[in-house]
């Protein structure tokens, strides 16, 4: 677990200025983060991490990450436009469509995306969508379907998984592209989500590296570029290891060695799209604790809910909670630390050892930094947290305001009730 950047003294002094619940995010972190992630692939001719914007769509931690080499991955407008304000542009927004509509292509194509196609029925789609022409650099994306084992209640099994080319089609796609005057190539594949064993990615590396040199000979096509992937876990249980990159990046170096550079193809460019391991731990939810009840379990209840964060209610997620300045007590309380949602999975913990909680205490949720307020939705007439910025000189900038009750109602005419007979 990272140490929480404030003490108990700033926190409190800064829930005088904005209220609580709040999520709030450590620059310093998150630039040193991505500094140890790039300085890792380094030993590679080209590497680049495309952060993925799902991750945490705020356009000033995608300006932080712009100005420490990244480009975003997107697939939707929203994340497209996301990525323009936050001046990432041409080939370093990452287009990952699955199931995308043509105007979404159409933007993508005006931006310079790299566009990374999810079937093999979306090349026809796409040049229709643009006018009869496809673009000059196509990428496809790789469900390795059997061939890679794992996979977790998030991800799913690949050949389960609705994403992605069988190995057939992907010869097949080149082929066809090619024939087309498509110029330059790039293979993705994604079949992991949050996965903490560092030799899960050198498989993959393996498994995709295989098929650059397949589509080579059977095609033709040089691969220029191969996109690994997001999926890099983190270790949100106190028991659990962060991912060593200078392993993954050294083990990817010596297939890259064995594998690429015979066959030509060095330079081969090598892409992350990686969110959770790039924010996730520098990003914490603030919540005050505002009631306890006694039942059959203690239950502690607090100022946000699920609908700040999801993660533990949609599939059971660990998030260490800091009971705030009582870091140093025994944790001989046994709590569930609930949110106010008419649901009961409305739970940020469950059965969790703790130190005493009382009323007023400040909670910090960890490890809240990626899918967290992204995933934030307003069920239940809830509205969703604010966002902070702790910058590298120890100020706090507000990087989105909490919801107010006129953002909720926005979508709704409340003057056509007046005519509206029931
Ligand atoms: C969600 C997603 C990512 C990022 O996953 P993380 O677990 O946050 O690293 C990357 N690429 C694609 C296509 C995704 O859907």
């Amino acid at each position: 677990m990272n140490t929480f950047p404030l003490t108990k003294n700033q926190l409190e002094k800064l829930t005088e200025t904005y209220e609580t619940p709040f999520y709030i995010y450590d620059e310093k972190a998150i630039r040193e983060n991505m500094q140890y992630f790039k300085k890792a692939f380094s030993i590679f001719p080209e590497f680049r991490e495309y952060f993925a914007v799902k991750a945490c769509p705020n356009p000033y931690i995608l300006k932080i990450l712009e100005s420490e080499g990244c480009g975003g991955d997107c697939s939707s407008l929203p994340e497209l436009i996301l990525c323009e304000k936050s001046n990432i542009t041409g080939k370093r927004i990452m287009f990952t469509s699955n199931d995308t509509p043509a105007g979404e292509f159409v933007y993508a194509q005006k931006l310079g995306a790299i566009i990374n196609l999810d079937d093999i029925t979306h090349i026809d789609y796409l040049k229709n969508a643009l006018g009869g022409q496809l673009p000059d650099t196509i990428c496809f994306r790789y469900n390795p379907g059997p061939l890679k084992e794992g996979g977790n209640s998030i991800i799913g099994k690949p050949e389960e998984a609705k994403y992605g080319l069988t190995k057939q089609q992907m010869i097949e796609a080149y082929k066809i592209c090619k024939a087309q005057g498509v110029k330059h190539f790039g293979l993705h594949t994604m079949v992991a989500s949050n996965e903490l064993n560092p030799d899960f990615f050198v498989d993959t590396a393996h498994i995709v590296f295989d098929l650059v040199l397949e589509v080579q000979k059977e095609c033709g096509v040089n691969i220029e570029f191969v996109d690994l992937g997001g999926g890099i876990g983190i270790p949100y249980k106190p028991d659990q290891k962060k991912v060593d990159l200078n392993y993954v990046a050294e083990k990817i170096h010596a297939l890259y060695g064995k594998m690429i550079v015979p066959a030509g193809l060095d330079p081969l460019a090598i892409y992350f799209e990686c969110g959770r391991p790039i924010t996730g731990p520098y990003g914490y939810l603030v919540t005050k604790v505002i009631h306890e009840k006694h039942i059959y379990r203690e239950y502690i209840g607090t100022d946000a809910s699920m609908a700040d964060l999801m993660r533990p209610g949609m599939y059971g997620a660990y998030h260490e909670v800091q009971v705030v300045g009582k870091e140093d007590l025994p944790k001989d309380c046994i709590y569930d630390v609930t949110g106010s949602l008419c649901e009961n999975c409305d739970k940020f913990a469950v059965q969790r050892p703790l130190p005493k909680i009382e009323p007023g205490d400040l909670l910090v949720i960890h490890d809240a930094g990626a899918h967290g307020r992204a995933m934030g939705f307003n069920y239940n007439g809830k509205l969703r947290a604010g966002e902070l910025l702790l910058r590298t000189d120890g100020s706090v900038s507000m990087i989105r305001r909490k919801e107010t009750i006129e953002d909720y109602f926005a979508t709704l005419d409340f003057n056509g009730l007046k005519d509206f007979n029931a």
